[in-house]
């Protein structure tokens, strides 16, 4: 069985995907898929710079991803394109990282993603769960953790899936607006539930 673990910004994924690996359920992140997929040597990385131009590397030849961004945050067909080259990718390597991680006999694992559901990798997934936080403390620990003025944190949550469409299509939701405990007792709770549950 696949749990995808899903939330807005600072939600609480990496924290929640802890609490489970301390219980020895393995996860996968799709964030950091999305970055091994346009590292130097990689055919997407050679594809993006036959498109855009040396503009969008470091001068180490590693991708600059605030370049890219800039470029495609101002054209919505190069965003496509871009998407178009990098998703197929994600989706193969996560495919692979998750069959590993079950043939080495876990109960169930897991797929951390914060586009689990606009970038269809909920269809990789048996069941999602969401990480929900009220908006005002997405601002608060956004800004805590990475000196994001509250300006910028509501234009990133404004930019993502409003919480309600995200909560409309979990199977499970978790409730992170309390402290740490309550955090781990939860996940203790639905870690109970997932080794009871087949896959569906
Ligand atoms: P992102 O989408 O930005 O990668 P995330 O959803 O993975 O974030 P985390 O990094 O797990 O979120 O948590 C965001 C911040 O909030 C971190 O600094 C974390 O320590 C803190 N945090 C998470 N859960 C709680 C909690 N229950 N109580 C207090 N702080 C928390």
């Amino acid at each position: 069985m696949i749990i995808g673990v899903t939330g807005g910004i600072a939600s609480g994924k990496s924290t929640v995907a802890l609490a489970f690996a301390a219980l020895g359920i393995p996860w996968v992140d799709a964030d950091d898929v999305a970055r091994e997929v346009v590292e130097p040597g990689e055919p997407a990385l050679a594809k993006i710079v036959a498109r855009f131009g040396e503009q969008v590397l470091h001068s180490d030849g590693r991708l600059n991803r605030r370049a890219l961004r800039e470029i495609v945050f101002a054209e919505p067909a190069e965003r496509r394109w871009l998407e178009g080259v990098t998703h197929p990718r994600i989706r193969q390597r996560l495919i692979a990282h998750l069959e590993r991680m079950q043939a080495e006999g876990a109960p169930y694992v897991l797929l951390v993603s914060p586009l689990l559901f606009e970038s269809g990798q909920s269809q990789l997934v048996d069941r999602c769960l969401v990480v929900d936080v009220p908006e005002s403390l997405q601002i608060a620990r956004t800004a805590a953790r990475d000196e994001v003025g509250e300006v910028q944190a509501r234009a990133i949550i404004a930019a993502q899936m409003s919480r309600s469409e995200r909560l409309a299509r979990a199977d499970d939701i978790l409730d992170n607006s309390r402290g740490e405990a309550e955090l781990t007792a939860q996940v203790a709770e639905l870690d109970r539930r997932y080794r009871q549950l087949k896959t569906v």
